[in-house]
């Protein structure tokens, strides 16, 4: 699988110049293999084969055959998720137990979901005097799918599945850093039977495959998940053409911590929320906030818990974290955790790269990193950071908390820690986040809304709203 292919009109292929940009595993810093440097013309033949697919048999097609569509997907990503598993964490750099059982099976979960919301979906009817109105929905047309590297397959999959179930045709650009699960799910459609043209893949980098994408005239919605500053870009070359368009963005999202919660929960809780993935989920926890009867102890506690992680080889499953995503993102990181030092933050845990044996001595690794006495609304506590770096300011009152978590720019999710009923809800209602989980984090129901507030985004997927998202709803009323 080492250098990849674009797929158009059903056809693996190579970009129209022959361009193409290096696979690296971040792990090693070693080539992987390639990718199509896909240019504006290869997008135009891209979406030229999704919108003639448009008729034809996917055109056609009922519910019940796109469900099967979509459940046999699932079983063909099922079928390989070892191959997966391990091609994403080669992309990656997360661990391949990290893959094997989140990210893949996750994928596969988005295909059974909708494949299942489909055949069990209602319509809606209002009868007036005299007339019947009801609800009808159309695809909405060329749907261009924009993906990051943290989540691969498992973001690509979760607009894929409700764009196909819903009739759309597709044309998708996975990151650039990760390009090739993407890549393996377009050899499952083929085997699956999709029809040619419904999905199309075009690797490359954003401003030269992803802006013209988003701003091609036969492109009828955009879903774009990525940095906020990127979103800016998107928006605004999906105005002009008024497309539908879902932005998931940044996050720097809290996790507060009150004297009242369960504390081993809450140190384990607020580890996994701050170091998953290493910490390169849009999800994380990267603002800690303890209550201040507990503070120091939590800090201990919780720097203690990041110095017992294991960092290393992303193969070895006895490792709890793999590598960044590449050498200039650990920079970026570290960075932070300088900036840190100049805002008067002490380092309680990590802040280095581990020691590793080669090749993983050339591999993009950094140590959790646990920061204590920096002001909530410095630089690297109001920044995305979008690495294992957390801060763990004090708070006083319940008041105090919640101004804290609300103080920055973004609006993703957040979790509160409390064995106080009231306060758990109080609290949840009060953040302005669009995902609050009380005494958990990452816990996912597929039919729940899923999106950001405040410069977090722009709109919500998940369950019936994915459904909603990707068709046209339209009213038929008929005089009686
Ligand atoms: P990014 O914005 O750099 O890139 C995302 C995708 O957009 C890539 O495929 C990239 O090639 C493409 N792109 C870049 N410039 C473009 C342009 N001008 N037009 C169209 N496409 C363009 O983000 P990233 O570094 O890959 O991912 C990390 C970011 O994603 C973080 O900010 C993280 O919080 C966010 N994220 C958000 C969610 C969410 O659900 N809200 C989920 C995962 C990641």
């Amino acid at each position: 699988m080492g250098d990849l292919s674009n797929f158009v009109g059903g056809a693996f292929q190579p970009a129209a110049d022959g361009g193409t940009l290096d696979n690296i595993n971040p792990a090693t810093g070693q080539r992987i293999g390639s990718m199509p440097r896909s240019q504006p013309g290869d997008v135009d033949a891209a979406v030229a084969a999704a919108k003639a697919a448009r008729s034809g048999p996917w055109g056609d097609s009922t519910v019940a055959q796109r469900a099967a569509m979509l459940d046999a997907i699932a079983d063909g990503i099922e079928g390989r998720l070892e191959e997966f598993a391990r091609a994403e964490s080669r992309d990656n750099g997360k661990p391949v137990r990290l893959a094997r059982t989140v990210d893949i099976p996750r994928a596969v979960a988005n295909f059974r979901f909708f494949a299942g919301a489909i055949r069990q979906a209602s319509g809606e009817a209002y009868p007036m005097d005299g007339a019947l109105n009801y609800t009808h929905t159309k695809p909405v047309g060329v749907c261009a799918l924009i993906t990051p590297w943290n989540l691969p397959l498992y973001l690509l999959t979760w607009k894929t599945a409700p764009a196909l179930a819903m009739g759309n045709t597709v044309v998708a650009k996975p990151s650039e850093m990760t390009p090739t699960t993407a890549t393996l799910l377009c050899e499952v459609m083929q085997a699956a039977g999709l029809p040619d043209g419904v999905f199309n893949l075009v690797h490359g980098l954003g401003p030269e495959t992803g802006a013209p994408l988003t701003s091609h005239p036969d492109v009828a919605l955009v879903s774009f998940t990525g940095g906020t500053a990127t979103g800016e870009h998107v928006a605004r070359a999906a105005a002009p053409s008024f497309k539908k368009l879902s932005l998931e963005l940044g996050g720097k999202n809290p996790t507060v911590i009150f004297a009242d919660a369960d504390f081993d929960d809450a140190v384990e809780g607020a580890a996994r929320a701050g170091f998953l993935n290493q910490g390169q989920i849009c999800l994380c926890g990267s603002r800690i906030l303890v209550e201040r009867s507990i503070h120091d102890r939590f800090v201990d506690a919780l720097a203690a818990r990041a110095e017992a992680m294991t960092v290393g080889d992303p193969s070895d499953d006895a490792h709890d974290m793999g590598a960044l995503i590449g050498h200039a993102h650990r920079e970026k990181v570290e960075g932070y955790i300088a900036l840190s030092a100049e805002e008067g933050g002490t380092i309680r845990a990590g802040g280095v790269r581990p020691e590793l044996p080669a090749p993983f001595d050339a591999g993009a690794f950094l140590r959790p990193t646990v920061i204590s006495g920096l002001a909530s609304t410095c630089r690297t506590a109001t920044e995305e950071i979008f690495g294992p770096v957390v801060t763990v300011p004090p708070f006083d009152t319940e008041e105090e908390a919640i101004a804290m978590a609300n103080g920055t720019r973004y609006g993703l999710a957040g979790s509160v820690w409390t064995t106080n009923l009231k306060r758990g809800h109080r609290v949840a209602a009060a953040l302005d986040s669009g995902m609050v989980w009380v005494n958990t984090w990452l816990l996912r129901d597929l039919r729940v809304p899923f999106g950001g507030m405040k410069d977090s985004g722009v709109g919500r997927e998940g369950g019936h709203r994915s459904l909603a998202f990707y068709s046209e709803a339209r009213n038929i009323c008929i005089k009686l």
